[in-house]
């Protein structure tokens, strides 16, 4: 459809507000715009190669995992002119995780194209009495839901054009001798590489851990669905939604609710059309699904909401904080096999997506190390010994978590630990204060760009 006939259709449907009709419009000017255009078909279309293990046993980097971390790492290091197998169930696969960026994230990674909607602010709702700067706040800064199928096609086209090659396959088990690893797979197949990467996200397939993984864990239920109508401004993010006036008084849920907050997250897309969300910020043990959906169907009962279809289901449930992966390793890892998630907030495609370039430059960087020596010492390419793949790896460790990040991580599981003690009126009050912050200080905390010291100094503030 035409991008104006697409404005006028969904003018048509009520939508009272300036909704750009390219996301150039919605991003150029002073004011980000609201914008809205459906989301990409998913690129089953793409022709990936498959690798044929009996003629190519052995390639340079081996990645477990085609979500937006394996296929962002296989593409800048295939790019380079190494050679990367990527293992995955379903490399043409849909991504399930419904993803929401602040869309300054996204514009810094050239990713923008990669936007379906653009909310020009977001709100919080922190209670329904008012009191001392309770009540609702408006957050100035866009929010975006990520078009999954288009940032999928860019990775995957990225990956194709650089030659990497693709195993339907998954991986079970890996293990190491004279200086290469041997990934082997259910079906029973297998591959070697110089390095081999775990991208299989909250599996954490193949990174192994020297104390016990105990991370507290957020926990969320949400539909896409189409309703008779909903309370919320289309051009409005609504970021969390603390107000418990739903819940009946001196019920069991809503003594629960007091005790073990949970939150209404909402991204309005049409007058008809929603994806709602109750979400569990941090727990430890998670908040049951069960009691989710309860206290969902409550929310949208005291708003009014009636749904006609069920487009979409989540169920979301994303570990945050809890120890690191042992590192340096001689498996890789980036995204949730590094610990890479927020431990604060459950965010990670953005960060995952920033440092992905950084880990495949270190990765490039080791591959061309034994290359080089090999030009004088005529050895063949790739590390010769258990000591040189294991130096390799652990100089790929060190980009991933240098030691400043380190200092940011355990500043923020410090921020976990604060929250999973918090009840209902404690939350609003952080949430009240939190987003009294400067701009500085709250965007830099939710998208870890602050410096520990910078991170010290916003919450002497708080
Ligand atoms: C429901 C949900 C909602 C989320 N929403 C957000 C959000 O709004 N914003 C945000 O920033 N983050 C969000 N997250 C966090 C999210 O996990 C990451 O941002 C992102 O998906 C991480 O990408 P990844 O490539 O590291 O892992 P994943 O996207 O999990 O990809 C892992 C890949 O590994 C494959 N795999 C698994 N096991 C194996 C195996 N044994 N062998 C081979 N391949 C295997 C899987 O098939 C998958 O393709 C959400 C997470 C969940 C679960």
């Amino acid at each position: 459809m035409a991008a104006r006939h697409r404005r006028a259709a969904y003018m048509a449907r009520g939508a009272a507000i300036d909704t750009a009709p390219t996301i150039e419009e919605a991003l150029g000017g002073s004011q980000v715009r609201h914008y809205i255009r459906p989301q990409a078909p998913w690129p089953t279309d793409v022709p990936i190669q498959a690798l044929d293990v009996s003629s190519t046993p052995e390639v340079d980097l081996v990645i477990a995992g085609a979500g937006p971390s394996g296929l962002a790492i296989g593409a800048r290091v295939a790019e380079a002119g190494y050679k990367v197998a990527i293992v995955d169930p379903e490399p043409l696969g849909i991504w399930p995780n419904n993803y929401g960026v602040w869309v300054d994230e996204f514009q810094a990674m050239g990713l923008e194209d990669c936007l379906e909607v653009i909310w020009p602010k977001a709100k919080v709702w922190l209670d329904n009495n008012q009191g001392e700067n309770l009540g609702e706040k408006f957050l100035a800064r866009p929010y975006g839901r990520v078009d999954r199928p288009k940032l999928k096609r860019k990775l995957l086209e990225r990956c194709v054009a650089a030659g990497v090659r693709f195993l339907t396959d998954k991986v079970d088990k890996v293990e190491h001798a004279g200086g290469r690893s041997t990934v082997a797979m259910v079906s029973g197949k297998a591959v070697r590489g110089a390095l081999v990467l775990d991208a299989t996200g909250h599996s954490r397939r193949l990174v192994k851990y020297d104390q016990k993984f105990d991370p507290g864990y957020q926990g969320a239920y949400g539909i896409i669905c189409e309703v008779e109508g909903h309370p919320f401004d289309i051009d409005t993010m609504l970021f969390m939604d603390w107000r418990d006036d739903h819940l009946p008084e001196g019920s069991d849920v809503k003594a629960r609710n007091a005790k073990l907050p949970t939150f209404l997250y909402a991204m309005p897309f049409s007058k008809n059309k929603v994806f709602l969300e109750e979400t569990s910020l941090v727990a430890r043990p998670a908040v049951e699904f069960a009691d989710l959906k309860e206290r969902l169907e409550l929310r949208m009962k005291w708003l009014g909401i009636k749904v006609t279809k069920v487009e979409e289901e989540e169920y979301c449930l994303i570990p945050m904080g809890g120890v690191l992966p042992t590192h340096p390793q001689r498996v890789l890892g980036v995204g949730g096999t590094a610990g890479m998630v927020h431990p604060a907030t459950g965010f990670m495609v953005s960060r995952m997506l920033g440092v992905a370039p950084t880990i495949a430059d270190a990765i490039i960087d080791q591959l061309a190390r034994p290359a080089d020596s090999a030009a004088t010492a005529g050895t063949p390419h790739g590390p010769q010994t258990e000591a040189q793949a294991d130096a390799m790896a652990a100089a790929v460790w060190r980009t991933a978590w240098p030691v400043e990040r380190l200092r940011q991580r355990a500043f923020f599981c410090f921020g976990m630990d604060v929250l999973l003690r918090l009840n209902l009126a404690e939350t609003r009050q952080f949430f009240a204060a939190f987003f009294s912050l400067s701009a500085f200080h709250w965007h830099g905390f939710l998208s870890a760009r602050l410096g520990f010291l910078q991170l010290i100094g916003g919450f002497l503030l708080l």
